[in-house]
């Protein structure tokens, strides 16, 4: 059995209590390696690692920072069919979307920030006949970064690469259901030499390891992504602690299809962003507005369609869907098939658990479903399900679809159908969603501010966004 550790001032090493937990495999409901369960006394060595590293990191020369990052995405990209199996194993997800999205895209982040920081310029302010003013960008310190389990290796770096790239120390918790690919990262990183304490992975629960770093005085900025009931009671305990805090939430997104829209591009990618992923990614559309006029046509072919998607183990290439992440996980998608049904909607296809043969009978495999028949405003509709559940439903005019695109506490991400552009630039401006994607899904800028509004966060991630996030201004004014 494989025992994960924890990566603290440049070693890997067991927990303080020597204690671990589970870590299963989805695809086969087996336990296969055990991880860290980790405690606030690891948290503080954690800690103490980074304080000692801080001042040199800090003070390390920027192209000098970005020379290690850049060499740790090298090395991660050389293996790269290590990590995307990896990850696929930890996660459930199939191996050929582990291998051309999860792996690139943590490699991406951490090339991008490592060339951000070179160009990330502060401003200055003259003031004529006075003075001028000047702003330094200073790194806050040591940060903590938590992230979730859906896009484990992506979305860790997405976090870890720009607080290191503005020279911060990092206590890092990876999800506990996906801990392998930090795991395995961490390996990496003493091979490419990043100086010790300037990255430390601490594994294990949310509640005992994440809410330690939440509550530790010297972790002086939060970068959360998870659940909107986990980040708010984050910002509960950080808030007047007066910590800097990135809350990237749920979501529930809104996939509007005008009838207008190149209807097989359409029908693509609804397909995609419905199902990527198993339904777990915080930017798939489930909740899919058709315009009446080709609200049968669409419905008929894109229930025809998900009918002949393949679920089966990830490392199966043919596979469309592989298994949700975890038993608990897999109940509750389940139950909100049943909530569904129970507030008057129909099941076009899916709907149930999925037994595959052999060594992967006790997987958790759901059937892509697609549900239609309900009120916007039910809890079907409302709720965050994550899992591969879609509803769909009609509209007759731009008005009542923004009614109900925006009708939920979220605002996470949204995407519209339409080859008007005048439409395409009104609906875009109306829509209550911190990212709104035009005749695509999933098209990453990494540039670009990322985040939601409403329940779905607070601040934003990305390009200079997140090199804002991980510094302190400091305004300086001379005198003339
Ligand atoms: P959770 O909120 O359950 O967990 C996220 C992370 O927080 C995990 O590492 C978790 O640890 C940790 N955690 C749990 N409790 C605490 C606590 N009290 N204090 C500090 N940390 C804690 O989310 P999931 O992992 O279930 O991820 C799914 C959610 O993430 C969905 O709601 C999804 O929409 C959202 N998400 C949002 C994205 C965005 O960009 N807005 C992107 C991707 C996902 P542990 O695993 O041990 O519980």
């Amino acid at each position: 059995m494989k025992y994960i550790k924890n990566y603290i001032n440049g070693q890997l090493i067991a927990p303080v209590l020597d204690e671990h937990i589970e870590n299963i495999d989805p695809s086969r409901g087996k336990v296969y390696s055990m991880i860290p369960d980790s405690n606030q006394q690891d948290v503080e060595n954690a800690v103490i690692a980074a304080e000692a590293a801080f001042s040199a990191w800090s003070n390390t020369p920027k192209d000098e920072r970005a020379a290690i990052m850049i060499k740790i995405a090298d090395i991660i990209e050389s293996r790269l069919d290590q990590f995307a199996a990896a990850e696929s194993l930890d996660n459930g997800k199939p191996v050929s979307l582990a291998s051309h999205v999860d792996i690139p895209r943590a490699v991406s982040n951490l090339k991008f920030f490592a060339t951000a920081i070179q160009h990330y310029a502060s401003e200055s302010h003259n003031m004529e006949g006075q003075g001028i003013n000047y702003t330094l960008r200073k790194p806050i310190g040591i940060v903590g970064c938590i992230s979730p389990w859906n896009l484990p290796l992506y979305l860790f770096t997405w976090k870890i690469a720009p607080a290191i790239a503005a020279g911060n120390c990092v206590i890092a918790k990876p999800s506990e259901v996906t801990p392998m690919t930090a795991f395995m990262l961490s390996e990496v990183c003493a091979e490419a030499g990043l100086p010790k304490g300037v990255l430390n992975i601490v594994h294990g629960l949310g509640h005992k390891v994440g809410d330690a770093m939440t509550k530790h005085p010297k972790i002086k900025a939060i970068s959360f992504t998870g659940g909107t009931n986990t980040g708010a009671t984050i910002a509960k305990i950080a808030a007047p602690m007066f910590k800097k805090l990135s809350l990237e939430l749920g979501g529930k997104n809104p996939n509007i299809i005008f009838a207008d829209c190149d209807f097989d591009k359409a029908l693509s990618t609804t397909i995609r962003s419905s199902f990527a992923n198993q339904g777990q990614i915080c930017l798939c559309g489930s909740r899919i507005f058709i315009e009446r006029p080709i609200y049968e046509k669409f419905k008929a072919v894109f229930v025809a369609k998900v009918e002949k998607s393949k679920v089966s183990y990830p490392s199966d290439p043919e596979a469309k869907l592989g298994a949700v992440v975890s038993q608990p996980h897999m109940e509750k998608v389940l139950s909100y098939i049943e909530l569904a049904k129970e507030e008057g909607g129909t099941v076009l296809t899916g709907g149930h658990q999925v037994k595959l043969e052999g060594e992967y009978s006790e997987g958790y495999y759901i059937r892509p479903t697609i549900i239609e028949g309900l009120a916007y405003d039910c809890r079907t509709n409302q709720e965050e399900i994550f899992g591969p559940v879609v509803t769909i439903t009609p509209f007759d005019t731009e008005e009542e679809v923004l009614k109900m695109a925006n009708s939920t506490q979220y605002g996470l991400a949204s995407t519209v159908w339409t080859e008007n552009l005048r439409k395409a630039h009104r609906v875009a401006n109306e829509i209550d969603a911190g990212i709104v994607w035009v005749n695509s899904w999933l098209v990453r800028d990494l540039r670009t501010p990322f985040g939601g509004v409403k329940n779905s966060g607070v601040g934003r991630e990305g390009g200079f966004e997140a090199l804002r996030f991980f510094t302190e201004p400091k305004n300086v004014f001379i005198q003339n």
